[in-house]
């Protein structure tokens, strides 16, 4: 038995960030705090850009979304999220197309360039299947993001999600899904915390980046264990992702945007959040 090497070639990695620049939040990172405070303290700590999820506009017009993210200075990375195109029947499939259509528009109106996929998952449709109603979904909806000038971002996730939230699970399956679509609306969202542990990661990034799609990086940590699996990310360096060395891939690969924190974490919403946002910032630069 031979030893695969981690990287082909010289192993140089990625100096540290310097700046944030690059740093984008997701506002399910910071759950507690209103869209209006989030907006407020992630621009006073020098956060770039947002990502913003659907549940934080509630309450808000896209107007007043789009206006209050302006008037900070803040740039719109993604609208998350669309996608849970599996359905066992026809109804449920089509009830998911017109949804993700007023995704589109969400996105569009608030100047989001992109919406993130789950794709969706259905414990009583088997995943081949599911696969397929996903390229179906994503094909039906496609016309509507391409006139609202919107890309699709195929986010895959970790198999443990593979009975209810999506059936694509590795980024060779998210490349394959989004390369069959043969459009450059749809490509690729790509999350460490999904994706980590896959021993055809480093391959996968360069082909996604050699195509062109790969439109949005996520950064977390996998804590070690997490206690819940949902809802205990970590924050940089607290875990077991080697967050540099995909860092480099992901650069090596082309992509030079956004860099965006996404952490789920019942631990962390429990806390100052303005505390944590400055801990956010402090391992974007240590770690990433
Ligand atoms: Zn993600």
């Amino acid at each position: 038995m031979s030893v695969t090497p981690l990287t082909n070639g010289a192993t140089v990695l990625a100096e540290p960030l310097v700046d944030t620049k690059r740093l984008c939040l997701h506002t399910i990172t910071t759950k507690p705090l209103d869209l209006r405070e989030a907006v407020a303290q992630y621009a006073a700590s020098g956060v770039a850009g947002i990502s913003v999820w659907r549940e934080a506009m509630e309450g808000y017009t896209t107007t007043e979304v789009r206006t209050l993210i302006d008037d900070h200075g803040l740039h719109v990375v993604s609208l998350v999220r669309g996608g849970f195109f599996v359905d066992p029947t026809p109804e449920g499939r089509q009830a998911a197309i017109d949804e993700n259509k007023r995704i589109i528009d969400q996105a569009a109106a608030i100047g989001a360039p992109l919406v993130v996929l789950v794709c969706g998952a259905h414990p009583e449709v088997p995943l081949p299947v599911a696969r397929a109603q996903i390229l179906e979904g994503i094909m039906a909806v496609l016309p509507h993001a391409v006139a609202a000038d919107v890309k699709l971002a195929i986010e895959p996730l970790h198999p443990m999600y593979a009975d209810m939230r999506s059936a694509v699970n590795t980024l060779e399956q998210a490349n394959d899904l989004a390369l069959a679509t043969n459009h450059s609306h749809v490509g690729v969202a790509f999350d460490v915390y999904h994706c980590w542990w896959d021993p055809q990661l480093e391959h996968e990034i360069k082909r996604c980046g050699a195509h062109d799609k790969l439109l949005a990086y996520h950064v977390c940590d996998w804590k070690v264990p997490p206690s819940d699996l949902l809802l205990d990310r970590g924050l940089m360096g607290e875990g077991c992702i080697p967050l540099r060395q995909i860092r480099t891939w992901v650069e090596d690969a082309g992509f030079e945007g956004y860099i965006e924190v996404e952490i789920f974490s019942n631990n962390y919403w429990a806390q100052d959040q303005s505390s944590y946002i400055q801990a956010i910032r402090q391992a974007y630069l240590d770690h990433v």
